[in-house]
């Protein structure tokens, strides 16, 4: 029998709030290393607001978050990112007024050694020969696909721990939307845990391993992604999330 992979994140009772508004009312879930766990949910759900208490840019009003097995509840972003965990929010969080070359350059200098980082750019480079070609253009210049394979690009020059993906299919053409679950593929596949939170319901299904819906703030169903139904997609995921299906 093989034993249950170790669990890399681990979310116990958090709660956000923004001002008097609250928005995650005691959430909890398990990422197992190694996995894909897609976080579902309509829209106000909480996606947003459990990824930003996770990687740091929200901070949580009570509750535990736990990184391979250390207790990093409310560590500011940037030492989340030192830790392992690149977080891709839903603004892509690029700097529209470098060029592709020094969006990469820039999140190197974060996470890769000084002699490791040249190396390291060219082989983010090579994965997405558009942005190769694009390489002293500004990424405030690329089209919605290309800053979203620039924001990969960045994660895959150097693989974290753990992947943020905060809708990053969101307003992108077909064939970029398959260009990102690729790439999110790849990612897994080099052995990166991710955490997904996804409107394209059906796609984040196909990818991850586990669900976790959430609404209004807490979670109402969790289980292996295969076991998510109809059913479960007609009760908790209303309006436009289950017409992204
Ligand atoms: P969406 O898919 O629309 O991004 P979501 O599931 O990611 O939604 P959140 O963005 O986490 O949900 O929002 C959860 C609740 O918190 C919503 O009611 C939202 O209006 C509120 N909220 C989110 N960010 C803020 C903020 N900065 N200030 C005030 N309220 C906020």
């Amino acid at each position: 029998m093989s034993a249950a992979p170790a669990t890399l994140l681990e979310v116990r009772d958090l709660e956000v709030a923004y001002g008097s508004a609250r928005a995650l009312f005691g959430v909890s879930l398990d990422v197992p290393q190694g996995s894909v766990v897609a976080v579902l949910g309509a829209n106000g759900a909480g996606k947003s607001s459990l990824a930003g208490a996770i990687a740091g840019t929200v901070t949580p009003k009570a509750g535990t978050v736990t990184f391979g097995g250390v207790d990093v509840t409310g560590l500011p972003a940037h030492r989340m990112c030192r830790a392992g965990v690149a977080y891709v929010p839903e603004d892509r969080n690029l700097f529209p007024h470098l060029s592709v070359r020094d969006n990469l350059w820039a999140q190197l200098r974060f996470s890769v050694p000084r002699a490791e980082r040249r190396a390291a750019l060219e082989r983010a480079l090579s994965l997405f020969p558009v942005l190769a070609e694009r390489r002293n253009q500004g990424a405030g210049t690329l089209s919605g696909g290309e800053q979203q394979m620039l924001a990969l690009a960045r994660v895959l020059a150097a693989p974290p721990r753990l992947l943020i993906a905060d809708e990053m299919s969101m307003g992108l053409a077909p064939r970029m939307v398959d260009v990102v679950f690729e790439s999110l593929a790849r990612i897994r596949d080099e052995g990166v845990t991710v955490l997904l939170v996804e409107q394209f319901v059906e796609r984040a299904l196909d990818l991850a391993d586990v669900a976790v819906v959430l609404r209004h703030g807490r979670v109402v169903w969790s289980g292996p992604a295969a076991d998510v139904g109809t059913d479960v997609l007609a009760e908790y995921l209303s309006g436009e999330a289950s017409s992204a299906l």
